[in-house]
């Protein structure tokens, strides 16, 4: 018998579309990705790149606060370390993750800790091949695997990683570590620029480090950072490394020219990388319509189909543009929905 809805992946956009499906009676079955070190290289760990960062302060409903006592009484035995290193702050992204998965788990989705890597959806029910070799096959599937952020690739980088090197200003732009200190922004695009602008609330100043000498941002986004008075723009340059210290984590960095300038080194309490996200769709390749950036199309207009009928997209696998725990836990929600009424109106269940 085939499955009735496999869900790929396991952020938010995951755990969403698995409580909805498992309330529906559609009994999902999540693969939520191997615990490889290649996938800890990649940044594409079960959980997501929000199992990656440290307090999340913007997903409603975790307002800060001591939440050890309900962690410990919320998730399963096996998870109650979590209670043990809370910081009694509100909710982090490792608690925030558990608690979504704990809440699919208990209503009865099976959860598989293995990768997708091989997908057949040229006939139906659609073929799925884990990197386990088992094969499972499904009425329908949701692809929720996400993206990860593209990071400069340098040694000291991975090392101050959580430790003033971050890739989500709003995610993490707001902690007291980054307040009234001069940050850097990697990036010329306009995720640089909103980053940077971001950033500039709390900053005493935002450099924004870039390769060239003009910004890949819109005009409008551009016009912004030249604008604002903290935000300057440190032209034809580079990152060669992040400078800091085990106590302090980053204290600046050292820039090299691309013009042949000297190098030079920047103080700077946090390193913030936008030079874009890479989606999780190598395995999709030639299977699904994507954009020229390899993110999933969506094919209707507020829907979650993707060009395949009973395959959906959710979370930022198919969006480049929002990227949030909110907004993809909330496409999770709608991927579940239209695979539940497209297999009721197929009279699959
Ligand atoms: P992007 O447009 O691809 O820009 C990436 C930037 O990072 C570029 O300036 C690029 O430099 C730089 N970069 C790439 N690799 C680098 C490396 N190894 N070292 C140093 N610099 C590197 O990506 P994005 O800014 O994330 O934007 C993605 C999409 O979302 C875009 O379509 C954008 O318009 C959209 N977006 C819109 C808004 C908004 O309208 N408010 C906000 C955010 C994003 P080069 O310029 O030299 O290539």
């Amino acid at each position: 018998m085939p499955e009735k809805v496999v869900i790929v992946g396991s952020g938010p956009a995951g755990w969403a579309a698995a409580i909805y499906t498992a309330r529906a009676n559609l009994e999902p079955l999540v693969y939520e990705g191997a615990v490889t070190e290649e996938n800890r290289q990649d940044g594409t760990l079960p959980l997501g790149q929000l199992n990656l960062t440290t307090e999340v302060e913007n997903y409603p409903g975790f307002p800060a606060g001591d939440l050890s006592h309900y962690l410990k009484d919320a998730l399963d035995s096996d998870q109650a370390w979590l209670a043990d290193m809370h910081q009694k702050e509100g909710c982090s992204g490792p608690e925030l993750m558990n608690l979504m998965r704990q809440q699919a788990k208990n209503f009865g989705t099976r959860i598989v800790t293995d990768d997708i890597v091989e997908v057949d959806f040229s006939g139906h029910p659609f073929k799925l091949k884990s990197s386990q070799g088992e094969a499972v096959d499904s009425l329908a599937v949701i692809i929720a695997t996400g993206a990860r952020a593209n990071y400069l690739g340098l040694e000291s980088e991975s090392k101050y990683k959580n430790n003033g090197v971050s890739a989500c200003a709003v995610c993490d732009g707001a902690l007291p570590r980054f307040r009234s200190k001069p940050l850097v922004v990697v990036g010329g695009g306009d995720s640089a620029v909103e980053e940077a602008d971001y950033l500039s609330k709390f900053a005493s100043q935002v450099y924004m480090v870039h390769r060239r000498d003009e910004l890949r941002a819109s005009q409008i986004m551009a016009e912004r950072a030249k604008n604002n008075e903290k935000i300057a723009i440190l032209w034809n340059s580079q990152v060669g490394e992040v400078l800091g210290n085990d106590a302090d984590g980053v204290t600046g960095v050292r820039l090299t020219s691309t013009v042949g300038e000297p190098d030079r080194e920047v103080e700077a309490g946090g390193m913030f990388v936008a030079i874009g996200h890479t989606p999780n769709t190598r395995f999709l390749e030639g299977k699904l319509e994507m954009t020229d950036k390899k993110y999933l199309k969506w094919t209707v207009p507020f829907r979650t189909n993707t060009s395949v009928e009973g395959v959906f997209a959710a979370g930022d696998v198919a969006d480049d543009y929002y990227r949030q725990a909110i907004t993809a836990a909330g496409t999770g929600c709608m991927a579940a929905l239209d695979a539940e009424r497209w297999l009721a109106a197929k009279g699959f269940h």
